[in-house]
Order: C-alpha cells, then sequence, then structure tokens
C-alpha cells in the first residue's frame, strides 16, 4: 500500500481538499490569517483594525524577529524556506518549518502555527493584546538594537583594551565571539553614527541607549546583545559593574540552543556561559543575575529536565543561598535540580581562567546534590 499519492490526498476525505503540504494555499487552518475578521481585542471591547494588523507584520518580517530571539535555521527546504528547532517546545531534531516569503511559521512537533503575532503570544506565553503591545515595542526597538549591536560588534576589533580584557577573561575564540555577537562600547560615537542613519535623538534617549544630556549611555564596556535588551560590562573599576537599558532583561539567554538538552545548566553571568560554551557545553543557559523573573522561571519548567544549578560561591554564601532557594521552588514544579559546588571564591568563569578544564567541571557536575 504505502503512502497514498498527492493527488489522492487531495480527494481523501469529504469532498473538501486537503492540502498535505503547508503553505501551499492562501491559509492552513492552524495560521493565524485564518482568524475570523476583524481581530478582535479583549472580547471585543476593542476592536483592532485589520489594516492596523497588516502594517504592523509587515513592519516585522518573521524571520527577523524569530533571529532577534535567537532562533537559528538549521536547513534549507524549497521555495526560500527553512526549518529548525522549535523555539516553542523541547524539540530535539528540527521540526519548526518557517517561511519567510509568506511570513508563516508552523511546527510539526507541538502542531502550532501562524503569523508573527500568533508566535509572539506563544513565545512570550501573553495574550493577543500584550503580543501586539510588545511587537509595537520591539519595533520601536528592535531593529534599532540590531544596529547598535552590529556597530559595537565593528568596534571590538578597533579597540585593543577590549580584546584584552576578553582574553583576561577567558575568551579567546571567534566563533564563541561570534556567537554571543560580543561587542565593545568605547563611549562617544554611537550618538553620531546612529543620528547619520536618521535616528532621532529622542529615540536613542527613549531606548536608553543616550543619556539625558546627550551622551553615549554605553562607556568602555564590554556589550553583549539580549533578545531586547542590551547587557554592559564596565572595563573601568570606577563605574557600576553592569549596565542594561531600561526594561526587562528577558528571558533565558540562549534558551532555544539550551532547551533542547534534557540537562541543562544554570549560570549568574554572561562571561560565566561565555567560557562553558567556549568549552564545549552546548547545554548551558544564564539568568544574568541570580534572582529568575517570572518569564525565566517557566522557561526552565517547560518541559521534563534536570537543571545544573552552577551560581558563584561568594564568600558571603549569596550566590549558594540563591541556588538553594531555585531549586526547592523548581523541584516544587516536578524539574529535579542540582547544586554545582565551585571552589570558594569561584564562579564558572574564573574556574577555566585559572585553568579548570572540562574534565574537572563534568566532575564537579556529577558531584552535584540535589
Ligand atoms: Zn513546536
Amino acid at each position: 500500500m504505502g503512502t497514498p499519492s498527492p493527488a489522492q490526498h487531495v480527494l481523501l476525505g469529504d469532498g473538501r481538499r486537503h492540502r498535505p503540504a503547508l503553505f501551499t494555499g492562501s491559509h492552513h487552518r492552524c495560521l493565524g490569517s485564518g482568524r475570523a475578521l476583524p481581530y478582535s481585542a479583549d472580547r471585543g471591547k476593542k476592536s483592532v483594525n485589520r489594516q492596523t494588523l497588516d502594517d504592523l507584520k509587515q513592519q516585522i518580517p518573521l524571520m527577523g524577529y524569530l533571529q532577534a530571539h535567537d532562533w537559528q535555521p538549521a536547513r534549507p527546504l524549497s521555495r526560500g524556506r527553512w526549518m529548525g528547532l522549535c523555539p516553542l517546545h523541547q524539540d530535539h531534531k528540527p521540526s519548526f518549518l518557517v517561511d519567510p516569503n509568506k511570513d508563516l511559521f508552523f511546527c510539526y512537533g507541538c502542531g502550532r502555527g501562524g503569523d508573527v503575532i500568533r508566535f509572539a503570544e506563544l513565545y512570550h506565553q501573553v495574550k493577543f493584546p500584550q503580543a501586539l503591545m510588545l511587537l509595537r515595542q520591539w519595533r520601536g526597538a528592535g531593529p534599532l538594537l540590531q544596529e547598535v549591536a552590529r556597530f559595537y560588534g565593528i568596534q571590538l576589533h578597533r579597540h585593543n583594551e577590549a580584546i584584552a580584557y576578553l582574553y583576561q577573561r577567558g575568551i579567546r575564540s571567534p566563533e564563541l565571539i561570534e556567537h554571543m555577537r560580543i561587542g565593545y562600547a568605547p563611549g562617544g560615537c554611537l550618538r553620531g553614527w546612529l543620528t547619520q542613519l536618521g535616528h532621532s535623538c529622542s529615540a536613542l534617549r527613549q531606548a536608553g541607549l543616550v543619556t539625558g544630556v546627550g551622551y553615549d549611555a554605553y562607556v568602555r564596556r564590554i556589550v553583549f546583545p539580549l533578545e531586547d535588551n542590551l547587557y554592559g560590562r564596565s572595563l573601568s573599576t570606577s563605574a557600576p559593574p553592569h549596565r542594561f537599558l531600561p526594561g526587562s532583561k528577558g528571558g533565558l539567554y540562549c534558551w532555544t540552543q539550551a532547551r533542547s538538552h534534557p540537562e541543562v545548566i544554570l549560570v549568574e553571568g554572561l562571561f560565566d556561559y561565555a567560557l562553558l560554551w567556549q568549552a564545549g557545553f552546548q547545554n548551558v543557559t544564564c539568568s544574568l543575575g541570580t534572582h529568575l523573573n517570572a518569564r525565566q522561571f517557566r522557561q526552565l519548567c517547560d518541559g521534563p529536565r534536570t537543571v545544573y544549578l552552577a551560581f558563584d560561591a561568594d564568600a558571603n554564601g549569596s550566590g549558594q543561598q540563591a541556588a538553594q532557594c531555585l531549586s526547592r521552588s523548581l523541584r516544587e514544579r516536578g524539574i529535579t535540580a542540582r547544586l554545582v559546588w565551585l571552589p570558594d571564591g569561584h564562579d564558572p568563569n574564573s574556574f577555566f581562567v585559572q585553568g579548570g578544564d572540562v574534565r574537572q567541571f563534568q566532575s564537579l557536575l556529577e558531584a552535584a546534590q540535589p
């Protein structure tokens, strides 16, 4: 018998046309464009104009939005479509199909699909009106942040003090610098460059990239682009070490890549993440601090897994206390948590910088206690 031919597929059922191939018709029943018209938000209290939605979707191409939320296409298909790991469920084999020409996605694993608005709803786990709000915010700041990241990426290779600092923190591989899109903010040049490109000073101030009096907000900082923010680590000891733009720090760092592993290592800082990734651990993610926001916590709990908490072994014990507290909350949600005990005064970054190797870190993982 075998699989019916495509011609048979079309004739199956009660006379209606079945389409085995996705996106061949105007819309798939799972896709957002199949909604009743007009979109209505909040039980019809406020009706959103169809044209407004179409404009929003046109301004935010799905592929760009996915990639800004660290989705990576794994393999090309015909007609410009791509497959990759699904950012919406724990995916081990690429099952997430993206059609950049139609701005639609569909996942063969979790069966969900739609347009960029539907994706934002599912990814951020919010209702339709909030998804619209997030997308509007992103439309304002997202593309700007992409440009900032690109600019700072170029600056990195022009400033020896930045490369020297990375070297001192153990960051040596070009692949890592590319993977994390590490850049350098020397200060005093971003505003001029962005205004030349046509961005208004007020937009830059609103995004927090420029101070009230018009100076670059990030000065002598190594910068790491986050999904909707920018983390800056100061080279100077006289400035506060950590800096973010106003707004949320976002979800777990590179969660799309980490979540497909049954065992995940969670670290506090991006320099910890960097050295673990460089050492070959692909199952690492970072919460940017010991306090997880609600979305980061939900992400850790979004599937069965073991989480290794490798927070800093600070002298005052705050990292370990935070780890114990988090481990209890995770266990309440049915997630296996293990506490990794680093040597006193160390974090995963300093562990590797001071000569620790993969095998030694592996044995710390094996010794980790519930
Ligand atoms: Zn999926």
